[in-house]
């Protein structure tokens, strides 16, 4: 895994599977939106499906394994990112991207997600956020907005929804962003720096769920944060970067749309690079003891 060696110019066809039956997903889902932008991403970070691992959870987004063809493991629900984490701990060199939805990582896998951000682990986590659990057929999510109806909630949701971005940037995320299906351009921007940054990236990916999340919002018209006048903080700092966050989760459920980097810290060692500093894990991929059969196992 992950030779690092490429010979050939890598385009997004690398990463469509030749065998594969066209994705599952319904008409109009937003999960469309980020496969072509992660697929739109790799070409631009210059890895290849060889160097490459995308381990996912539990749900209508778990698919997106299946469908983008690099080393893949559609692992159980809410447990993609301790899997995500041992692969890259034994193999630093390969690139490590996780997803899964809302309900399976800000709800079934929170504790994952907010350790895993804590410790600053060097990969991509992608949310796929549609404020629904999707593929069990529209339950009330962690995202979902307070008063909003299902069949687990038939009165509606007592509950105020999860603030994901103000979540990672407590637990000790280095890069935050907030992106849309609807904006692939955008879209493919932040997933492709979310790669190349050194350290635990999360993306909060807002992707429509046309058939059981109705009433949803379509997130448009969406803001870029980067791009209007109205917005001017720093996003290398904690605290505007808090403020800008509280904003953002406070307006999506008033109906405006914020997206973009709100939050990106490029000196904080990643969990790998602490390890190895310290001697506690050493500088060369595990993996490579497991493959040697003289190793001697202590
Ligand atoms: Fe997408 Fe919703 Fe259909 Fe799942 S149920 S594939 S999230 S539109």
């Amino acid at each position: 895994i992950g030779s690092g060696e490429q010979d050939e110019e890598i385009d997004r066809d690398a990463f469509t599977p030749g065998i594969e039956p066209q994705p599952t997903w319904c008409p109009g889902c937003g999960d469309f939106g980020v496969l072509k932008a992660l697929k739109g991403a790799m070409p631009e970070v210059g890895r290849s499906p060889d160097e490459t691992l995308l381990v996912t959870g539990i749900g209508c987004s778990g698919k997106l394994s299946s469908y983008f063809d690099s080393y893949g493991m559609h692992s159980i629900h809410g447990r993609s990112l301790p899997v995500a984490r041992a692969a890259k701990l034994a193999n630093p060199d390969l690139e490590v991207i996780a997803a899964g939805g809302d309900g399976d990582g800000y709800g079934i896998g929170g504790n994952h997600f907010m350790h895993t951000a804590r410790e600053n682990h060097d990969m991509t986590y992608i949310v796929f956020n549609n404020e629904i659990f999707g593929l069990t057929k529209g339950q009330t999510s962690p995202t979902s907005p307070k008063g909003h109806k299902s069949k687990t909630q038939p009165h509606g949701s007592a509950k105020d929804p999860v603030r994901p971005l103000s979540m990672s940037l407590s637990a000790g995320a280095s890069y935050i962003a907030r992106t849309a299906a609807v904006n692939p351009r955008q879209a493919t921007e932040i997933i492709t720096e979310a790669i190349e940054h050194d350290g635990f990236a999360h993306i909060d990916f807002l992707t429509q769920c046309p058939t059981w999340n109705k009433d949803a919002k379509q997130y448009v018209p969406y803001t870029d944060v980067q791009q209007s006048e109205d917005y001017d903080f720093d996003v290398t700092d904690r605290r505007e970067a808090a403020e800008i966050m509280h904003e953002t989760e406070d307006k999506l459920h008033e109906g405006e749309v914020l997206t973009g980097r709100f939050y990106v810290d490029e000196n904080r060692h990643s969990y790998g690079q602490e390890k190895r500093s310290t001697g506690e894990m050493p500088e060369e991929p595990l993996a490579e003891r497991y493959f040697d059969e003289d190793y001697e196992w202590e």
